[in-house]
C-alpha cells in the first residue's frame, strides 16, 4: 500500500496492518478478509429535542473481526464519525484485543452528531434510540459495546436498560457501566492507568530518567486524558501543559493537576485555570517536552506537524492520532512511539474484567483489578518490545504490536476453518 497523506482512517490503519501482513507472510485471502469488516449497520436515529423539532442523524455500528470471540468496542458520538472512522476504530479494536489478550473480537459505534448542546433528556433519547436500532446484532456472547468520545457510564446505563426492556436484564449487555449497574471497579480510570503504565515503561527503555526531571504534554482533558494526568501527577511527571475542546494552558514548572481536575469539575474547561498561562492548542503538540499523549480525536499529528514534534517519546492514548506520513517520519527521527493499540488498551481490559465478573455474578476489589490491568499490559508491552528489538523484523513497536495481533487473529480464524 502507498504511503500518501490523504489516506482515510480506515486505510491508514490498514496501511500500518499491510506492514504486519508482510512481517507475518499473509496470504493474499488472508489480507483481503482482514482489511474487510465482517458487518456494518448503518441507521437512522431521529431524536426528539426538548423544544419539540426532530433531529436526524446517522449512527454506525461496525463488526471488523470476531475470530477470537464476541465483537467489542465502544461508542462516540462525533461529527466525524463517519463510516470509514468507525470501520478504522473497529479494526483497531481487532488488533488491540489480540495485543493484549483478552478474548474478543473487533467492532465500534457511532452517531454523527455533536452532542454538546444536548440537555441530558436529549442525551438520553438520543441513546436508547441508537441502542435499539442496533440491539438486533448486540448480545452478552456477540457484540458488546462500551464508553468513548462524548459516552460515558449513564449512557451505558441506558443501553443497558433499554436491552433489557425488551430481552431481560442483561448487565454483559455493555461495559463502563456505573457500579451501582453492575460496573467494575477502575474501569473509569483504567485507560488512563493503562496510559501511564506503557509511558513508564517506554520511559525506562529510552533511559529517560525519573519523572520529576521529565515533562509531559496531554493534549484532551476527557475521561483518558484527565485521568492520565492525575496518574502521572501522582507519580511525580511533571504535566507542563493541557489542552481541551475550548482550548490549553500551560505553567513551565508543571500544573497542579488535582486542583486543575477541581477547576474543570466546576467550569466544564482546561481555560482559565488559575496560575497558568493561555497557550495555542496547535502549540501543545510541538511544545518542547518530553513525552507527548495524545488523548483527543484521531490525525492530529500529521505531514503539516510531524517534523516539529520536539517530544521524544509519543504515547498514544487517543485512537489513531498519529497518520502513516506522520509515523514514518517520526520513526525515522528515533521518536518512539507506544501504538495506540498498546497504550490505550487498558480500557477494554478492564472491559473484559467487568464482563467476566457480571458472568460469574462476583466482584472483584479495585486492587485486584488494577493488578490484573498491570500484569495484562507488562506482558503486552513486554512481547511488543521484544519482537521490535530483537526480531529485526519491525521497525518501531508499532509494527511489532500489530504483527504480534495480526499473528493471533489469524491463528484464530485458520483454526475456525475460515481462512
Ligand atoms: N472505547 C475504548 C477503546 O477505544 C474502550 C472499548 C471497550 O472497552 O470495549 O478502546
Amino acid at each position: 500500500m502507498d504511503l500518501r497523506d490523504d489516506l482515510t482512517p480506515f486505510e491508514a490503519v490498514n496501511y500500518f496492518f499491510h506492514k504486519a501482513a508482510d512481517i507475518d507472510k499473509l496470504s493474499d485471502a488472508a489480507i483481503a478478509v482482514l482489511t474487510g469488516t465482517y458487518r456494518e449497520l448503518r441507521v437512522q436515529v431521529p431524536v426528539r429535542r426538548d423544544d419539540g423539532s426532530l433531529s436526524v442523524h446517522i449512527g454506525y455500528r461496525v463488526q471488523h473481526n470476531g475470530a477470537r470471540g464476541p465483537y467489542k468496542g465502544g461508542v462516540r458520538f462525533h461529527p466525524s464519525a463517519d463510516l470509514e472512522e468507525v470501520r478504522a476504530l473497529a479494526s483497531l479494536m481487532t488488533w488491540k484485543t489480540a495485543l493484549v489478550g483478552v478474548p474478543f473480537g473487533g467492532a465500534k459505534g457511532g452517531v454523527q452528531v455533536d452532542p454538546t448542546g444536548f440537555s441530558q433528556t436529549e442525551l438520553e433519547r438520543l441513546s436508547r434510540r441508537y441502542f435499539g436500532q442496533i440491539a438486533h446484532i448486540i448480545g452478552p456472547n456477540r457484540d458488546i459495546p462500551a464508553p468513548d468520545m462524548n459516552t460515558n457510564a449513564q449512557v451505558m446505563s441506558w443501553f443497558m436498560d433499554e436491552y433489557g426492556r425488551r430481552r431481560g436484564h442483561t448487565t454483559q449487555i455493555v461495559t463502563g457501566k456505573p457500579l451501582a449497574l453492575g460496573g467494575s471497579e477502575g474501569r473509569e480510570a483504567a485507560t488512563g492507568r493503562g496510559v501511564v503504565q506503557v509511558m513508564d515503561r517506554a520511559v525506562e527503555v529510552r533511559e529517560l530518567g525519573v519523572p520529576r526531571d521529565l515533562t509531559l504534554a496531554i493534549q484532551g482533558f476527557g475521561n483518558v486524558g484527565s485521568w492520565a494526568a492525575r496518574l502521572a501527577d501522582e507519580k511525580g511527571y511533571r504535566i507542563v501543559a493541557v489542552s481541551d475542546m475550548y482550548g490549553a494552558v500551560h505553567h513551565p514548572d508543571g500544573l497542579d493537576v488535582p486542583a486543575l481536575v477541581a477547576h474543570v469539575n466546576e467550569s466544564g474547561s482546561v481555560t482559565d485555570f488559575a496560575g497558568s498561562e493561555p497557550m495555542d492548542p496547535a502549540a501543545l503538540l510541538t511544545a518542547d517536552v518530553d513525552v507527548l499523549v495524545p488523548a483527543a480525536v484521531g490525525e492530529v499529528i500529521t505531514h503539516h506537524n510531524a517534523d516539529d514534534v520536539r517530544a521524544s517519546i509519543i504515547v498514544e492514548a487517543a485512537n489513531n492520532p498519529v497518520t502513516p506520513v506522520a509515523d514514518a517520519a517520526l520513526t525515522e527521527r528515533d521518536v518512539l512511539i507506544v501504538p495506540d493499540i498498546l497504550a490505550n488498551a487498558g480500557g477494554v481490559t478492564v472491559s473484559y474484567y467487568e464482563w467476566v465478573q457480571n458472568n460469574q455474578e462476583l466482584y472483584w476489589d479495585e486492587t485486584e483489578v488494577n493488578g490484573r490491568l498491570e500484569r495484562k499490559l507488562e506482558k503486552a508491552f513486554d512481547d511488543t518490545w521484544k519482537f521490535y528489538t530483537e526480531t529485526g523484523e519491525a521497525a518501531s513497536m508499532r509494527e511489532a504490536a500489530f504483527a504480534l495481533a495480526v499473528n493471533r487473529v489469524v491463528e484464530a480464524a485458520s483454526l475456525r476453518g475460515y481462512l
